[in-house]
């Protein structure tokens, strides 16, 4: 029983490109209220359901307040492009470090389209922010994007730190909708 059907969208492209293995150290970033967390637990074993597998770490970060969920650490009341979360962030993670960030984040809709489109592809810059204080190299990024005059920005910043990128639209995803994801992959951390 998943919290929210966006649980689907992340089944769907999880079982296509593997992005969580057991064993893996997972950021969810806008993880209310907690669907994707649901999947993320399943998939890298963080609750240890399967002894026989490596047990992985699910932290889980919202604005808003995200339930318990068995095998995750949650941040509620939290911001992802608040650097104060950031900290808090490396302490919960084993070595401080995360193979996988997902974030499913979205601003409040405004209703003005190209607003909510900008708002949400500055808050998919912060991830790389993020990324680079936390992703290991060869890791990835699955980020939710609404589709704009600023997609391609996006997607060039993220193929100068990442070995592939990829733009996703499951069949979960409303045909209607300007919702897409991009799967980026192998990360390269910039030399300083
Ligand atoms: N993936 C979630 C699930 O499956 O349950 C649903 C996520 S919902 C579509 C988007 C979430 O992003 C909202 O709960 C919202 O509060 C959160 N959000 C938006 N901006 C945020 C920010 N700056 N920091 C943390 N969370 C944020």
């Amino acid at each position: 029983n998943f919290r929210c059907r966006s649980a689907f969208k992340l089944l769907e492209i999880d079982d296509k490109f593997r992005v969580l293995k057991p064993g893996d150290s997972v950021v969810d970033c806008g993880a209310a209220p907690g669907a994707w967390s649901q999947v993320a637990v399943h998939r890298v074993n963080s609750a240890g359901t399967d002894p026989e597998l490596p047990r992985g770490t699910v932290v889980g970060i919202d604005l808003l307040n995200i339930p318990h969920l068995d095998g995750a650490h949650f941040l509620s009341s939290h911001d992802v492009t608040d650097p104060t979360t950031h900290a808090k962030l490396l302490e919960l993670l084993p070595n401080s470090q995360a193979h996988v960030i997902l974030s499913d984040m979205a601003p409040n809709a405004s209703g003005f389209k190209e607003m909510d489109h900008e708002k949400l592809i500055m808050m998919c810059f912060s991830l790389i922010d993020l990324a680079e204080k936390v992703l290991q190299p060869g890791g990835s990024l699955l980020c939710k994007y609404w589709d704009g005059i600023l997609a391609q920005k996006l997607q060039e910043k993220l193929s100068s730190v990442f070995g592939g990128v990829r733009i996703l639209k499951p069949n979960a995803s409303r045909k209607d909708s300007a919702e897409r994801y991009f799967l980026a992959r192998m990360y390269r951390k910039p030399v300083k």
